[in-house]
């Protein structure tokens, strides 16, 4: 059996869920690979200490350098802050590893398509966090679009609205300056872009707007306020290759909304709408159902749906965030040990970068603009 030996950088949130995922995966889905927690990095010693122990990893580092240079390494794991993720990547590439990144990819469309190219240049595998794409139901949803059920798309209205920034005492953090996060909400909240392409395809054109609504916030240890750099939400239309038009809204500052990634999916023969609130349903609505039957039917993900199986034998018990990124993990050792094709790669998670410029450019420019 193979052996797949990963690094991974960072222990906050994504690092946990990582973790998480590499620990069971195995006992989920049966791939023919053996995944090794090799090593793992935080730039503070008594944390990489600690969360080596806690995630059940073999060795820690406090250097991200080092483990990229490790000769047990294969798979170099990124869930450190955005700014970082280009230096990591292209070191990783360099050392001709493989590489695991959390979103968005990069601080720029620019740095996203060296990022692609290098990636592509040198043959490694790579795989971008959008794990919302990997939940069953918006898997059933991508089938029931696929086969023509709802006919021809014609319009996504999706949303990713959250309210962890809402409150206006919440301190100053990487996320909110331009030379660490990049983008504010289109940039953290990038989740339904992928979701937009996932199940309509290519954006070619948009027209966005974007506010800072909270422009200064407290810097912990300091009476100083820090300036807030990037928007705290936006929304844009867009129109597909495809030829559906739609539009997106972000928001880091919607109050009430914990975890409001929306889509809803217009077509010619009937309509889908999620809600990642409730991820275990799929609400479809069919024009072809009699007169008097007609209505959104929920959907509760069992057995028969993609990937649910593997998880529990009951429909309707239902998955949770974490076993989103399970099914990721999955499709990174699979496309590693059996040499396929991996979704979404630097080159998709470049296409939400993409789009985010455009939107970004639109904004600056007061039109539309082409992707
Ligand atoms: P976090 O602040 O919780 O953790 C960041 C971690 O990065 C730190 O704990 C530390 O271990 C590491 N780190 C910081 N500086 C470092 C350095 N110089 N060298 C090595 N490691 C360093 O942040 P987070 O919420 O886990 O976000 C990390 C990434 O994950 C971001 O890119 C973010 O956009 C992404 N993210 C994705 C999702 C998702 O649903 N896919 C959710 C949240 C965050």
């Amino acid at each position: 059996m193979k052996e797949v030996r990963v690094g991974l950088i960072g222990t906050g949130y994504m690092g946990k869920a990582h973790a998480i995922a590499l620990r069971a995966m195995p006992a989920v889905f049966p791939v023919d690979a053996r995944v090794i927690c090799e090593l793992l990095a935080d730039p503070v010693a008594q944390r990489a200490e600690k969360y080596c122990r806690e995630f059940c990893f073999n060795r820690w580092t406090d250097d991200w350098q080092a483990l990229v240079a490790d000769e047990a390494v294969d798979v170099v794991d990124i869930c450190a802050p955005n700014f970082l993720h280009y230096d990591m990547a292209m070191a990783a590439i360099a050392q001709g590893k493989h590489v695991y990144c959390e979103k968005p990819l990069s601080l720029s469309a620019e740095q996203s398509l060296e990022m692609t190219e290098a990636a592509e240049a040198a043959g490694v595998k790579t795989l971008v966090g959008y794990n919302y794409a990997k939940n069953p139901a918006t898997a059933l949803a991508k089938e029931i679009i696929e086969s023509g059920e709802i006919g021809e798309v014609i319009h996504f209205r999706g949303t990713h609205i959250e309210d962890y920034l809402a409150d206006p005492s919440i301190p100053y953090s990487w996320r909110l300056q331009r030379k660490m996060a990049g983008l504010g909400a289109l940039g953290d909240l990038c989740h339904i872009i992928n979701m937009a392409q996932l199940l309509v395809g290519g954006i070619e054109q948009v027209c966005a707007d974007m506010q800072t609504v909270i422009k200064r916030r407290p810097i912990v240890g300091s009476d100083d306020m820090g300036e807030v750099e990037n928007e705290d939400q936006a929304h844009m239309m867009m129109r597909f290759t495809a030829g559906a038009i739609g539009t997106i809204e972000c928001s880091r500052v919607a109050h009430g909304r914990k975890l409001g990634l929306t889509y809803e999916v217009t077509g010619t023969k009937g309509s889908l709408v999620f809600d990642q609130e409730r991820q275990n349903e799929l609400q479809f609505y069919s024009a072809a159902d009699a007169s008097n039957r007609q209505g959104f039917r929920t959907i509760l993900v069992g057995p028969e749906h993609p990937d649910y199986a593997a998880f529990c034998c009951a429909p309707g018990h239902g998955l949770g965030f974490n076993d989103q990124k399970i099914i990721e993990v999955r499709d990174l050792i699979e496309g590693i040990v059996n040499e396929r094709a991996i979704w979404p790669d630097f080159r998709a998670a470049l296409a939400v970068d993409n789009v985010n410029a455009a939107a970004e450019r639109s904004f600056l420019e007061q039109r539309w603009v082409n992707v």
